[in-house]
């Protein structure tokens, strides 16, 4: 069934803005005690002293039940605006609404729908944060989610002299997004814990835990632990973040998920330098070997590269792209596989502040690797896809998001903090990215 079948057949007779993914998904972040259903709304805050007795709450929010009731008589959640713009644009506009729902049987659907919305869900697919702990402070992250950066601003003060969107990501030590210091009880974990054990290792079809780095998080190897004690007894697919760092330790992972089939998503995209200084933390061949060791255990469904697509990494993305095909065509299509998501916040980092000359060169670098590649049998249509939406993003899309229309705020952001990124990284932009030297002086 294709995808507009789906919504007409499917989904529209449940109701017009019924989906999904606000019954049987959530991204949590156990460390704000922060709740959302797909990633598009905006997140909000689980009652800490409920939390212990129903852990189900994680999920199950007055605000998410709300939104369901909304659902079922067609009325649309304003938090789900995403959607609504993108189906506004026409009746056969397809909005995540339809994939987020689409990845359940269609007998679930009906159950959701025919649920009382005061009743309690147990989720299907879930995203999980224990903390921000991270040994990484990447340009494009922010203290919510990395404990070195909380150090960089904690250390030398806020960024200065920002003035677009994107400011506020770098001003402050985002202490909301880890309410408990390590070593303290944070409620929100033990629930998690609680509901795993009564019902989401039986119930969920997939969970991802992000961060921060996951890999530097007790509570990650108390759940790999938890797969290696239970073999046998939960069908979840295992899926981890991991920034694949020096300090990771890829020994220890590799020798505790014997039977396991697990997933693991890791992020680049650029190569040597330039990676390293986009991803500040990061050693490009300590990376490079620890993906090749991976890749060479066989003990993975899949390594996944998730590419960040900022104003810096296109000088070597395609680089990063001939990378990935060499080890596709050494272990398989389906060994590796990579996704380009492109970056809106913050703003000022969009790959869109180039110069128009500039963002013209690296498009055709990226139609010259895709006129190479486009029958190659190591690729999927989805990563295709991904490289063909750049290519046209690159030309057409002109600010990085409906709000960041101001340029001229947005030139001044990139010189402000890539110069005081500099000197606290010690770092040297000009150095690194010689082809964007001449630009970078005349901000
Ligand atoms: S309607 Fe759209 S924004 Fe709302 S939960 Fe579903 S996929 Fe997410």
């Amino acid at each position: 069934m294709n995808d507009l079948e789906f919504r007409t057949t499917v989904l529209d007779p449940l109701s017009d803005s019924f989906c999904a993914a606000k019954w049987y998904n959530a991204t949590i972040w156990l460390g704000s005690g922060m709740t959302t259903s797909c990633h598009h709304p905006p997140a909000h805050l689980v009652d800490k002293d409920k939390v212990g007795a129903n852990p189900r709450l994680l999920h199950n929010t007055d605000q998410k039940k709300d939104d369901r009731r909304k659902m079922l008589t067609g009325e649309r959640p304003a938090g789900c605006e995403y959607c609504w713009k993108i189906e506004d644009m026409g009746r056969d506009a397809i909005s995540d609404r339809v994939y987020k729902s689409k990845i359940y049987p269609i007998h679930a659907l009906k159950e959701a729908y025919e649920t009382p919305v005061e009743q309690d869900v147990n989720l299907r697919t879930l995203e999980i944060a224990f903390d921000r702990t991270c040994q990484f402070a990447c340009s494009y992250c922010n203290p919510a989610f990395s404990s070195t950066w909380v150090r960089d601003i904690r250390n030398n003060g806020a960024y200065k002299g920002l003035v677009s969107d994107g400011r506020n990501h770098f001003t402050h030590d985002h202490a909301a997004a880890q309410l408990y210091k390590f070593g303290e009880r944070n409620p929100y974990v033990d629930a998690f814990f609680a509901w795993w054990e009564s019902d989401l290792h039986r119930t969920l079809q997939e969970l991802r835990i992000t961060g921060g780095e996951p890999l530097m998080s007790g509570y990650t190897w108390k759940l790999i632990d938890w797969f290696k004690e239970n073999q046998g007894k939960s069908t979840t697919r295992l899926a981890i973040n991991s920034n694949l760092g020096t300090d990771v330790d890829v020994d220890r992972l590799l020798s505790s998920i014997d039977g396991m089939a697990i997933d693991l998503y890791t992020s680049n995209e650029a190569v040597g330098v330039q990676a390293e200084y986009i991803r500040d933390g990061l050693v490009w061949q300590d990376w490079v070997d620890n993906v090749e060791r991976l890749l060479a255990s066989k003990k993975f469904r899949g390594i996944h590269v998730m590419c960040t697509i900022n104003a810096l990494c296109l000088d070597t993305l395609d680089q990063l792209l001939e990378c990935i095909m060499e080890w596709k065509s050494k272990h398989g299509r389906d060994a590796i596989s990579f996704t380009l998501n492109i970056l809106r916040f913050p703003s000022f980092q969009s790959p869109l502040v180039l110069p128009n000359t500039t963002r013209m060169i690296y498009r055709q670098r990226l139609i010259t690797w895709l006129e190479h590649y486009h029958n190659s049998i190591f690729l999927h249509e989805h990563e295709l896809n991904h490289v063909q939406r750049l290519v046209d993003y690159l030309d057409v899309v002109k600010t990085p998001h409906s709000e960041a229309f101001e340029m001229p705020k947005l030139l001044n952001d990139f010189k402000q903090f890539y110069t005081q990124y500099d000197t606290r990284r010690s770092k040297n932009f000009v150095k690194t990215f010689p082809a964007l030297t001449d630009w970078y002086n005349t901000l």
